[in-house]
């Protein structure tokens, strides 16, 4: 099996209302899912979610070049090539380039083996996933969490046992919704937060004091991605674990967060941290340290599928709630692209089913992506 062509669909649309988080209101979402082709007629999907145009740009002006014409087999010896081409941009657009091939040179492989690529990865841990709906969001009202205790409702009533609202808008107004939810939904439904970077770490510490009470699994990124002494002061601080690292792009951009203390669960995603093969050398990483890892999702139904490849295949770890880690993460707003093999909807358990169809049992085709459609390119 040859690879012939690499197409890259540039999709997009705007959620309405704006979605937000403490950082900032998402007024429209972006993605390349890219397609690789092979002379035997089988495609295999990767994706961009943080810097598609960038990302686009260096596939196909540097990375094409070195996959056309190879066989989809050699992943991981395309991997170390295109890694061994980073240049200065190490945890940048070039990584997330890197990230989508690798994603759908993996799909092709395991599909030309007929497995899914839990399985040419060495096989599942497991058939089911616990997974959390992401959500809710902020909005631009008066009272940014009004609308929280009906669509935490919501998401129970889907079959979540887990749920991750968006808070950071103040200590006191966070400490008060999740004190709120939690008595909504009693003490079984696990909850955690996502601070979206929002906070100083003082900020970030006041605001865990006051919703410690409300028993939360994580606090997600508290400050900003990249500042190891504020994550470290928060971590030493507060007795709730400290989540992040989906911004993080490489092993050694987690190794200085763990060498320093900061992080007690890892969230790599996909789509930054050099798909399948990059996520596994920062799952090694993990072990090292003995830290539960998992993996971040907020983006389209090619990275949503993979995530619940690379979930089978992570170890078991305690980390408190209703079920043991890994969680799979499961954005609860509207979005059409995640939806695009129909809505996704947990077990009565609050699990996922990990496809086990050859390569990670997406059924996509171009057609499917017309109504979103800004722009395409195809190399070849
Ligand atoms: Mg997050």
């Amino acid at each position: 099996m040859k690879i012939t062509e690499i197409r890259g669909h540039h999709v997009g649309f705007a959620p309405s209302p704006a979605i937000g988080n403490a950082r900032t209101m998402i007024r429209r979402r972006d993605f390349l899912l890219l397609e690789i082709v092979t002379d035997t007629g089988k495609s295999g999907w990767g994706e961009v979610f943080s810097s598609p145009d960038a990302a686009a740009a260096l596939i196909r002006m540097r990375y094409a070049p070195l996959v056309l014409g190879q066989s989809p087999a050699r992943y991981r010896a395309l991997w170390e090539q295109m890694a061994g081409n980073l240049g200065y941009d190490r945890r940048g657009p070039a990584m997330m380039a890197i990230s989508a091939i690798d994603m759908a040179l993996c799909d092709l492989a395991a599909q030309d083996l007929g497995v899914s690529v839990a399985a040419m990865l060495g096989g599942a841990l497991r058939e089911q996933v616990f997974a959390y709906g992401s959500g809710p969001f902020i909005v631009e009202t008066r009272d940014p969490f009004a609308h929280y205790a009906t669509e935490v409702e919501r998401c129970l009533a889907q079959g979540y046992r887990a749920v991750k609202p968006r808070a950071g808008v103040s200590p006191r107004a966070d400490g008060a919704m999740l004190a709120s939810l939690r008595r909504q939904v009693g003490p079984e439904i696990a909850l955690m937060v996502d601070i979206n970077q929002a906070y100083s770490a003082r900020a970030a510490i006041a605001s865990a004091r006051l919703m410690e009470a409300s028993d939360l699994l994580w606090i997600e990124e508290p400050v900003e991605p990249d500042d190891i002494p504020g994550y470290a002061a928060v971590a030493a601080a507060v007795t709730t674990a400290v989540a992040g690292g989906e911004a993080l792009a490489s092993a050694a951009a987690f190794r200085d967060f763990l060498v320093a203390g900061t992080l007690s669960i890892l969230q790599p995603d996909l789509t930054v941290c050099g798909g399948y093969t990059g996520f596994l050398r920062i799952a090694a990483l993990a072990a090292a340290f003995d830290l539960p890892i998992m993996p971040h999702v907020f983006g389209t139904i090619v990275n949503h599928q993979a995530a619940l490849q690379i979930a089978g295949l992570l170890p078991a770890r305690r980390g408190g709630g209703p079920a043991s880690y890994p969680y799979v993460e499961v954005d609860v707003s509207t979005n059409p692209l995640l939806a695009l093999q129909g809505a996704v909807k947990p077990n009565a358990d609050g699990t996922l089913d990990i496809p086990d169809r050859p390569g990670t049992g997406l059924d996509l085709t171009a057609e499917r992506l017309e109504p979103w459609r800004r722009e395409s390119w195809i190399c070849r």
